[in-house]
Order: structure tokens, then C-alpha cells, then sequence
């Protein structure tokens, strides 16, 4: 059994608090991080509980009716709650990914997530998982509050103060850990509104293909299928079109196409898979770099109003419900809207569409180019038996809320902007570690010698 080095251990005494506005992996192992600091958490969601979520997302399935409070990207775990659960990273700092691989198995991962090279955890195992973290949070005095969305942030000579809740109620912070994720496009407009800077960001957007499963297995298992021993087979693929970026993303094999839509009037896609990834289905985001520069909008909200446009389109086009514009692949690249759809996972249905005539060109155009690229990598990739479903747009946030070395806001200071939803993360690990990284700040900034002599 692998060994754990790192446990979670909190104190017993809280000296201070941190407000955290968010509870998505950044908010989670910030409040966990809090607690081992000495600094007791407050934490507001604006979300319901992952048994309650579960619930909206049954409706948003079947009934395609999005709640903008309950969602696959807004409640308790954030998104990575009934996210697929792969826990690789880019992030280069092996100590703090290995620790946040412990603190998953101390709360309940299986504990070969340390040992594997790409460990994943399934959406079946990961609702029990943020549980328990959220019971720890509680029963070390924290606070986790849902259906508390931050409406406001108060602040006296630019320095935050505190925060408004649903509107009315008022708790006061001096530091507040921002961590409410790429889909929470009010704290962006609150921000700006506020005279507070942001920046226009990078971002990737595409469309999300299946496959069969047993047909990506043959490829990458040259012939070889249905082997108990062998698990569902999965890809990386990347290229450049035209000195653009163009990759696959958050592959899951044996998984669902899942409605990521967060308010009524957008439609967007995402994927997921069990533990076992055991669905016949095999899907990934297959996205196109977009800059700041690539848009005629300059102002900080380029990328996102080109995000929400996509969307929006996609909904009007494909009937105005949760139904998702749909395309088999050779049709799309022969540019021909296709007579008849396979079976997809995608529960809320598809519409036939030519998504040429749905996407921007900058998308369709370097789209058709890369998938012949990877047809040449992986022999039978391009297939008619394979469906693309658009649009795949919330890949990392299209804005980013600056912070100094300090991790605080340039305008603001006890504001730290954290994780995917400020632009400093990608993925459950890179914001988990993120969010105990502003936690460290926060420590390292008002209690120096408590955190340098006691905790070193
Ligand atoms: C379907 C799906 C599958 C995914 N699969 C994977 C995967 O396999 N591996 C991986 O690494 N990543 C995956 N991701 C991405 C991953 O989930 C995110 O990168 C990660 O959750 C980001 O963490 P975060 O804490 O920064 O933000 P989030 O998880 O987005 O959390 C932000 C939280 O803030 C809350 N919030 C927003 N605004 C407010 C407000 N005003 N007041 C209070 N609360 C607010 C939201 O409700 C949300 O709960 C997937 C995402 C989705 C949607």
C-alpha cells in the first residue's frame, strides 16, 4: 500500500478567518489548508450540496431545464464534482500534487491514484469524496454555507472589507479568496463594475467528438479488444494549423457527453466518466487556441463575449432547448449537414446541423485541418461513425483577474483572485493547489512569525 507523508492535520486553535467565496476544489483545499494554518475558513457557495445538485442535474438531462444556481459547473465540489475526476496535471511541483493526491485518499480516493501514472477517480466516487472533505471543514470549525451567492464586495481605501451575501446579508473579511471557477461571469461584471482591472485571456474552443469505444481501442491497442486486462484505451492528440493550436481535451474513455450549459439560451458540452469507464462511448474536446488577438473586441471581455456567442448560437440553431448542434465527422469535413445521427450519450438530444455554418470560421476552418492531421496519427480517428457535438467552450476561463507576487488584486488588496475562474489554474489539481497557495499568502502576510516559526 502506498504511503502517506503528507496528511491533512488541522489545528486545534483558530486565531483569524478567511472568507472563500466558492467551494470548487480551489475553495475546498483552501478551507482544508485554513484549518491546518491555524485560520478558521468562511465559506460561501453559491451552489447546493452535491445530493441536492444531483437532482437539477437529473431535470437538465432529462427535462433540458438548466438552473443557473444548480448545475454541472455550480454547486458543491464546483465543477469537479461530476467531472470525470482525472486527476493529471501539468503542474510541475511534485510535492504539493502528491499532497493533494494524500489528502484525496485520506478522505476516500482508492490509493492507487499515488502510484498511477494517470490517476483518475470517476464521477460515481468523487460526490462522497467532497462530503467527507466538507464534514472535516465543519467538524474543525469551519463554515460552509450554501445557496449563498456573493453579490457584492465591500472595500475602504482599497482594501476589501467584506463581502454581501444573496443580496442582502453582510459579513466582514480583510482577506477573501476569490474562487468561483470560469463560468462565474456576474463576479467578472461585478469586478469591472467596480473599476477593478481585468484582462482579456486566452482560451480554447471546439466541439466534443465520440467514438465508439471499442473502435478507439482497436486503434490504440492495434486490434487487440474486449482484454479484461487492458483498460479502456484513451488519446492525447495536438497540432498546429496555420501556427494555431488545435488538441484534444479532457479525453474520457467509456464516458458521457454531458449539457455544461449555466444559464437558459447557451448550450455547452463537457464529458465524464465512472470509475470503471465502463460506457460504450468514448469522447474528447477537440479545441482551437484562441487569443486576444485573433478578436476586433478589445476590451477585457473579448474572449468572453466571443465564448457566449457561440453558444448562444448554438442553442438558437439546434431549437432553443438543451439539444446540441451534431455532425458526423467526415460530413463536417466533406461540409455537409449529415442525413441521419449515430446513437450519442449526449442525453438532451441532438439536432443535424452543418456545424461549418454554426461555428466562427477560425474554428470550423483549423477544426477540419487538425482532425485530418490526426487521422494521419491515428489511423480510422476519421470516421462517420464518430459525431462531434457543439460548442466545447469552457475549456479555462476567457478573462484573468490579475494579482501581484503577492497573490493579491493590483486594486484590491486582502482580494486574491485564485484558480481556474481568475486564469491561474486548469484542472481540479492545478486549483486545488492553487487555492492552498493564496491560503499560504494570506498566513504568510498576517502572521509571519506564527506561520514561519511553528510551521517550518
Ligand atoms: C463535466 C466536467 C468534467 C471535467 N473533468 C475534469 C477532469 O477529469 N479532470 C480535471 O482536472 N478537471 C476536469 N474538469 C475541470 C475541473 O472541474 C475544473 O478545472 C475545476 O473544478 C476548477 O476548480 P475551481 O475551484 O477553480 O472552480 P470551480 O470548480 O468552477 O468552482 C467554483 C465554485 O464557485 C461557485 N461560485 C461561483 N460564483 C459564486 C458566487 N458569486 N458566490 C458564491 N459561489 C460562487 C460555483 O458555484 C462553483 O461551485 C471538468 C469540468 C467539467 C464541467
Amino acid at each position: 500500500m502506498p504511503k502517506i507523508n503528507e496528511s491533512f492535520q488541522p489545528k486545534n486553535e483558530l486565531n483569524g478567518e478567511v472568507g472563500i467565496v466558492g467551494f470548487g476544489p480551489a475553495g475546498m483545499f483552501a478551507a482544508l489548508r485554513a484549518l491546518e494554518l491555524g485560520l478558521k475558513p468562511i465559506i460561501f457557495e453559491r451552489g447546493k450540496d452535491v445530493r441536492s445538485r444531483r437532482r437539477d442535474l437529473a431535470i437538465l438531462n432529462k427535462e433540458s431545464i438548466v438552473n443557473p444556481e444548480s448545475n454541472y459547473c455550480i454547486g458543491e465540489g464546483g465543477a469537479g464534482t461530476y467531472s470525470d475526476g482525472k486527476l493529471y496535471t501539468r503542474s510541475k511541483k511534485r510535492g504539493d500534487v502528491q499532497r493533494t493526491l494524500e489528502w484525496f485518499v485520506q478522505f476516500g480516493a482508492e490509493d492507487d491514484i499515488l502510484v498511477d501514472a494517470h490517476p483518475h477517480i470517476g464521477t460515481n466516487k468523487l460526490p462522497q469524496i467532497i462530503v467527507a472533505m466538507r464534514e472535516a471543514i465543519l467538524e474543525n470549525g469551519g463554515e460552509v454555507h450554501f445557496e449563498s451567492k456573493i453579490t457584492d464586495f465591500f472595500s475602504e481605501n482599497g482594501k476589501i472589507t467584506g463581502l454581501e451575501i444573496n443580496g442582502k446579508e453582510k459579513r466582514n473579511f480583510e482577506n477573501v479568496i476569490l474562487a468561483t471557477g470560469h463560468s462565474a461571469r456576474d463576479i467578472f461584471d461585478l469586478i469591472h463594475k467596480k473599476g477593478w482591472q481585468l484582462n482579456a485571456k486566452s482560451f480554447a474552443l471546439g466541439v466534443r467528438i465520440e467514438h465508439p469505444q471499442e473502435l478507439i481501442d482497436k486503434i490504440q491497442y492495434h486490434g487487440r479488444v474486449n482484454d479484461d486486462f487492458i483498460p479502456p484505451a484513451s488519446y492525447s492528440l495536438v497540432t498546429q494549423v496555420n501556427g494555431r493550436g488545435v488538441y484534444s481535451f479532457c479525453m474520457c474513455p467509456g464516458g458521457i457527453v454531458a449539457p455544461c450549459a449555466t444559464a437558459e439560451g447557451e448550450v455547452v458540452t463537457n464529458g465524464w466518466s465512472p470509475s470503471k469507464r465502463n460506457n460504450p462511448f468514448a469522447n474528447s474536446g477537440i479545441v482551437v487556441s484562441i487569443s486576444p488577438d485573433d478578436l476586433e473586441d478589445k476590451s477585457p471581455f473579448a474572449c468572453l463575449n466571443f465564448q457566449k456567442e457561440v453558444e448562444q448560437k448554438c442553442w438558437e440553431m439546434a431549437g432553443k432547448e438543451q439539444k446540441v448542434p451534431a455532425q458526423r465527422l467526415l460530413d463536417f469535413i466533406e461540409g455537409k449537414q449529415s442525413k441521419d445521427l449515430p446513437i450519442s450519450s449526449y442525453q438532451p438530444g441532438m439536432t443535424s446541423l452543418d456545424l461549418n455554418e454554426v461555428l466562427p470560421k477560425i474554428i470550423s476552418d483549423n477544426l477540419k485541418e487538425a482532425f485530418l492531421s490526426f487521422g494521419e496519427k491515428m489511423k480510422d480517428f476519421m470516421t462517420n461513425e464518430a459525431v462531434i457535438h457543439a460548442p466545447e467552450s469552457r475549456t479555462s476561463s476567457p478573462i484573468q483577474v490579475p494579482r501581484g507576487k503577492d497573490l493579491q488584486h493590483p486594486d484590491v488588496k486582502g482580494l486574491y483572485p485564485c484558480a481556474e475562474g481568475a486564469g491561474y489554474a486548469g484542472g481540479i489539481i492545478s486549483a486545488a493547489i492553487d487555492g492552498m497557495k493564496c491560503v499560504d499568502e494570506i498566513v504568510k502576510k498576517e502572521y509571519f512569525y506564527y506561520f514561519y516559526k511553528k510551521n517550518r
